[in-house]
């Protein structure tokens, strides 16, 4: 009940909130009022209004923030708090004291740390600074993409914003959705591009934008540990799934040989797909040129390394049981393809 008088008295403030908008059931994001959110990006909203046991909560991610909607409104505009308390002292609920609760508000300088922070941070929101109820946060969990790589992506509120990145694009890119970003860096971390997941279900599922046209796109680069086997997949989600990996996006290994990186420390992963013409081509290449190649037994009818994992499979011991090269590969790659 309280909820839904938080939720009331919310609406009736909120054509004072700037870019206030309903994110799903009880989740409410503006921009903050009481830090001036970012300054550098408008479109930036970083206050949150969600539930909390039976309240709404007023969260901040750029002054860090966190106070009860009773404070926020009073806060705000003490006579709407004065009807707000009225209303909610007739329902039976604890009226906040009104003494000593107005929180000390920090009216900090943003806090950038000029040119060397990334500009992916200036421009978008890291997944894990973001509610658990954010939709982006909730499509993460609902593939299960583990928490500890919630840092290495982005959201998008609007996927039209990317072409800040670069304004080559300004006029393929159509659609106004928010997405998930996967950043791409080079080798000396410098981001090279990004790719954005469609979150509800868009016929264009990757949107891939190059902020550097020289350098191979390949995911996980910046972070790899070359004196350890190194994983090669195909989608950049996958490889969230497994440790010290990286992705091409696509089928297309041969950015491997521009990396510089030792192929006997390569174990490349294909997607599960031995009836696929291209795909079975494609590994027998790799073969050919001494890679180490996974082939997924008959047990695994999933696709992709995330459908795995979602199915219950044991992906990191599949791989370490199903690794190949040379005359074995060879043998093994012979009874296995389909096509
Ligand atoms: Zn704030």
């Amino acid at each position: 009940m309280s909820l839904f008088l938080d939720q009331k008295y919310l609406m009736l403030m909120s054509n004072r909130l700037p870019l206030f908008k309903k994110k799903n059931d009880h989740t409410y994001n503006c921009r903050c009022v009481l830090c001036g959110d970012s300054q550098k990006n408008r479109r930036k909203a970083r206050g949150y209004f969600f539930a909390y046991k039976t309240d709404l909560r007023y969260k901040c991610y750029n002054c860090d923030i966190s106070l009860s909607f009773a404070n926020f409104l009073k806060a705000q505009d003490s006579n709407l708090y004065s009807e707000y308390a009225l209303e909610k002292y007739s329902e039976g609920h604890n009226v906040p004291k009104l003494a000593n609760v107005v929180p000390e508000f920090k009216f900090d300088e943003p806090k950038f740390k000029s040119s060397d922070e990334k500009l992916i941070d200036k421009l978008l929101d890291r997944v894990d600074t973001l509610p658990e109820t954010h939709e982006v946060v909730l499509f993460c969990k609902n593939r299960d993409i583990p928490k500890s790589k919630f840092k290495q992506l982005y959201y998008i509120d609007n996927i039209k914003d990317i072409v800040q990145l670069n304004g080559k694009y300004k006029d393929s890119i159509k659609g106004e959705e928010p997405r998930l970003v996967l950043p791409f860096y080079d080798n000396n971390g410098q981001l090279s591009g990004v790719t954005c997941r469609a979150l509800r279900g868009e016929t264009l599922r990757y949107i891939t934008v190059k902020v550097k046209d020289s350098v191979p796109l390949i995911f996980g680069l910046d972070s790899v540990d070359q004196n350890k086997p190194i994983y090669v997949v195909e989608g950049p989600i996958d490889s969230l799934f497994l440790d010290n990996a990286i992705a091409v996006g696509g089928t297309s290994f041969g950015k491997l040989d521009q990396t510089g990186l030792e192929k006997s420390k390569l174990v490349v992963v294909f997607d599960n797909q031995p009836r696929n013409k291209e795909v079975c081509k494609l590994i027998d290449k790799n073969i050919e040129q001494g890679y180490n190649v996974v082939l997924w037994p008959q047990t695994v009818a999933e696709k992709d390394i995330n459908e795995m994992v979602m199915a219950g499979h044991n992906v990191k011991k599949l791989i370490k049981e199903n690794t190949y090269n040379g005359l074995t590969a060879k043998m093994k790659f012979i009874g296995w393809k389909r096509c």
